[in-house]
Order: C-alpha cells, then structure tokens, then sequence
C-alpha cells in the first residue's frame, strides 16, 4: 500500500456525502543516529475465516530471518523506489531502518495450509460502498494511481476494533502479463494486480501521524486482481469507466475529477466479501510503518485482459509507476 501526501488543495471541494474535505498524507517518522546490527526474526501470524460459513481460513505462517547492519538516519525523508538498485526496496530496510527492517512487515506470502480459522472474525459493514458519488478524484502519483474518496466512505466489523473513514484506494500491477504486479501471494501465486482501499480509525479525524503510531492505525483492505475469463463483453462498466481516466493522467502529479457514477461496491463485483484473511502488518512502501490491520481477500476481482492492459501500458508510458514490491513474498 502506499500513503502519499495529498497536494494541497485536492480535497477543498464541497464534500456530496457530508459537506466537509476528506483526505491523508505523508507519513512521518522520528529519526534515529544509531549504528547497530540487528537480528531480525519476523513471524506473522495472521488468521482467515468465513464468518458465515464458518469455514475457516487463512493464517499464514511466514517466518524470514534476516541478518542486518545499518546505520539509521533520514527516516522522515527515504529516497525509495521500486525500480532503481540504488533505491528499490532490497535498500529499504537501510535506508529507512526505523520500520522497513522491522518484524511485521509487509507484503506477505499467505500461506493458506497454515491459516487458522478464527470466529471473532465477524462480517464487514461497509459505509457508502454503494453510493456512486463517493470518488472524488484520481491522481497519477508518479508510484501508482490513487483515487480519493469523499468524507463519509467507512467500514467497520470484520474483527476491526472501531470504525474505520476509508480513504483512498490505489492499485499495484506489474511489468507486463509475463511479471505479474500483485503485492500479496497466496501460495506464492501471484495476481495480475493488487487493489488497496486504505482506512484509518475515526476517531483518529483524519490524523495520520496519529495513525500511524498505533500499531492497529490503519487498516486496509486487499484485494486481488485476475483475468476474466470471458472477455471485454462482460466487462464490469464500473472498471471501464475507471480505466478510461488513466488518459486524463499521463504525468506524475496529474489529478483528474470523477463523474459520478462509479461505486466501490460495483468496483469489487464477484468478490464475496466475506472470506479473507487477516494479519497485522505495515506499509509495503517506505516509511514501512507497522501500524495496518490487514484484510486479503480470497477471491480476486476479475477484470478483462484488455483492462489489465490498459495498466501496463501506462507503465510503459510511466518508468516510474507502479509497482511490484515483492519484499517478504519471495521467500
Ligand atoms: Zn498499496
């Protein structure tokens, strides 16, 4: 997932669902001038079930042993990026050492034999998923494509300890159909595509500094991204729609309207929401904070191969963009 700091006045505009801005940020983070070597052990533990069905699912077991030397520093300002071998995220956790070499982070590979099944995962309650004026915008961020949400768009349930004001959502894919961009695996078995609807705590008010100090600040939703099998023809609208604004934003920093007319609950068509998995864990992107109650879910949105298309060749057009941070599935 990722947090970008939002430009200044995006969300000045009259909010349709309740009349006030909404949005997020940067994310800070103290800095620290220790030279130290660290040990690190991350063992995530994460559960999976279908409340309804009570079957039960997932808790992937993962557990990396890693032998770091670093020297901290530059914690609030990591020059990161996806691509480059100079800042690509095998740099991360020595570039941005407070969190990004820590033992809850993120991506994980899930694996489903380990998952426990866990019934105090109860079902979701999504807030203004059905309303089709609640995006508001959509930006080129120059490292993915971000779609702000107007006030109002919340969950909660789903295990979650309180009510959650979601944020945005942006996707990660990769680097042509032959290198799938997905940021969670199951099985090792990555997706096309990954789609992150991000939320932090309501009472919270729009604080992410606040957020991402709690370590259940924030809570994102996950879902994956596949290949329809039958084609353009019975093409969710709601994703074409949405595909034809990437035209709109072909540079980093550019940010485009969204007519209304578009649900999230019409974006995340097919999926039963109701099966997922669950671990805590962080920002997949520098700073790496682990403050993210996860949700994966199980079953992928399916779109047409001509829309996933669509996304690799704005990366082509995009060298920068998006977005296949593998860090902690490739083990
Ligand atoms: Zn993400």
């Amino acid at each position: 997932m990722l947090l970008n700091r939002t430009k200044d006045g995006e969300h000045s505009e009259p909010d349709p669902l309740n009349g006030t801005p909404a949005d997020h940020f940067g994310v800070g983070g103290a800095s620290s001038n220790v030279s130290k070597t660290l040990e690190i052990k991350v063992e995530a533990p994460h559960v999976f079930r279908t409340p309804e069905k009570m079957e039960f699912l997932v808790a992937a077991l993962i557990t990396v042993c890693v032998l770091v030397s670093r020297t901290d520093g530059g914690e609030t300002s990591a020059d990161w990026c996806y691509h480059l071998p100079k800042c690509s995220d095998a740099t991360w956790p020595y570039t941005a050492t407070k969190y990004c070499a820590g033992k809850r982070q993120s991506p994980i590979n899930i694996d489903s034999s380990a998952a426990e099944a866990d019934c105090s995962l109860t079902a979701f309650s999504f807030v203004n998923f059905d309303n089709k004026f609640s995006l508001k915008s959509i930006t080129n961020t120059g490292r993915t494509v971000k779609v702000g949400f107007y006030r109002g768009v919340k969950i909660s349930g789903g295990g979650l300890s309180e009510e959650y004001d979601s944020l945005q959502f942006h996707l990660h894919w990769g680097n042509g159909f032959a290198v799938p961009g997905s940021e969670h695996t199951v099985d090792r078995k990555r997706y096309p595509m990954e789609l992150h609807i991000v939320s932090m705590k309501s009472s919270y008010n729009g604080n992410i500094s606040l957020a991402v100090a709690d370590s259940t600040g924030l809570a994102v939703l996950g879902f994956f991204i596949d290949v329809r099998a039958s084609g353009p023809a019975s093409e969710p609208a709601s994703w074409t729609k949405l595909t034809s604004y990437l035209s709109k934003i072909p540079t980093k920093g550019d940010m485009a309207g969204i007519a209304p007319g578009i649900s999230l609950d019409e974006l995340l068509e097919g999926v039963d929401r109701t099966k997922y998995y669950r671990y805590l864990g962080s920002l997949t992107t520098p700073m790496c904070n682990e403050a993210v109650v996860w949700t994966v879910f199980k079953e992928p949105i399916q779109i047409s191969r001509e829309l996933v298309s669509f996304f690799l060749f704005f990366w082509e057009l995009n060298s920068d963009l998006c977005c296949i941070t593998k860090r902690g599935t490739l083990h």
